[in-house]
């Protein structure tokens, strides 16, 4: 039987697994990433890609690749992980995928986490049997990954399909990338946390403050959800606004690309899926409803066992693209 290594690397916690071609996750390691100590963490990416390898060799499994989703822009030419690798500082820069090649003797692919999951997902997931579709991956950041008529779109740099970082609003409210009004400083676990603390601060009273404890440090983006479900008013008004930020955004994913599906997914999303009905209808306002109608938008909170999944999905989008180049170049072969 044959199988491929999935990790995903994340700023606190990186996971192994050893995925089946059908994406049963056979074996699964994890680890703190930097439990070594700060920059460590290709020890503890080497570490647990050991122990999965060491379970295929028990298993008798022939191992295809090794596949990475990092949280970072990856070049698509050269595979260098991009300075803005701001979890994991010590990849950036890093070109990961030829020294784990090297050092595993196997195929090894590493692509931006959320591109990989969209892979996840098309491949094995709520996406599986679509020509297009995009994922909007709504956690403490917010990452995207867009397959368009059956290719991954990382665009000329890997940039391709970081919606998290366009704006929804052209005059907003700055962005810690740099940009403003992106969708990320509206409807991202970040971006609602720090919208609650800048309107709490000073105000002693507010139910949000009272809540964390009076320090504003401590409000948190389920903190602000929670106050919302029970009527407070600032929070209501931050939980609305991340509906209509979302909403714009549908409406930019529809017109623009008008996918089969699209899916939204993360921590903040499951906090959203009472909330469908109302991002529904504030896409209304933004998508042709033609457009809207062809679309299938689906809220679905984050599935932690597709993260191994994503590098495995990666590595078989790989092998498939590979394998038809081959045939392309080789008539009647
Ligand atoms: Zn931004």
């Amino acid at each position: 039987m044959r199988a491929v290594i999935g990790v995903d690397v994340g700023g606190t916690t990186s996971v192994a697994g050893l995925v089946a071609s059908d994406g049963a996750v056979l074996a699964e390691a994890s680890a703190p990433t930097h439990h070594r100590g700060p920059g460590t963490a290709v020890e503890t990416l080497v570490e647990l890609i050991e122990s999965v390898r060491g379970r295929a060799r028990e298993e008798k499994l022939e191992l295809l690749g090794i596949g990475l989703g990092v949280p970072a822009v990856v070049d698509p030419s050269g595979g260098r992980i991009g300075g803005e690798a701001l979890h994991v500082p010590e990849l950036a820069g890093r070109a990961l995928g030829p020294w784990l090649a090297e050092r595993f003797g196997l195929p090894t692919f590493v692509d931006n986490d959320v591109n990989a999951l969209a892979l996840a997902e098309w491949t094995f997931g709520a996406g599986h049997g679509v020509r297009s579709l995009v994922v909007l991956a709504l956690g403490t950041g917010l990452g995207a990954g867009i397959v368009l008529d059956g290719q991954l779109v990382r665009g000329a740099e890997g940039f391709g399909g970081e919606l998290g970082h366009s704006p929804v609003k052209f005059d907003g409210r700055p962005c810690w990338c740099g940009g403003r009004g992106c969708l990320a400083v509206y409807a991202s676990g970040r971006g609602i946390a720090e919208a609650a603390r800048a309107r709490v601060a000073g105000r002693a009273g507010e139910a949000l403050l009272t809540a964390a404890g009076g320090d504003p440090a401590r409000i948190t983006a389920p903190l602000v959800f929670r106050a919302a479900a029970h009527g407070d008013p600032t929070a209501t008004g931050i939980v609305e606004e991340a509906c209509l930020a979302l909403g714009a955004m549908i409406g930019i994913v529809v017109n623009g690309l008008n996918p089969e599906l699209l899916l939204i997914t993360g921590g903040v999303a499951g906090a959203l899926a009472p909330l469908e009905g109302r991002v529904l209808r504030a896409a209304e306002g933004f998508a042709f409803s033609r457009a809207l109608a062809r679309t299938r938008i689906r809220l679905v909170p984050g599935d932690k066992r597709l993260t191994a999944r994503g590098g495995a999905a990666l590595v078989l989008y790989e092998t498939a693209r590979a394998e038809r180049a081959g045939c392309a170049a080789s008539p009647g072969g």
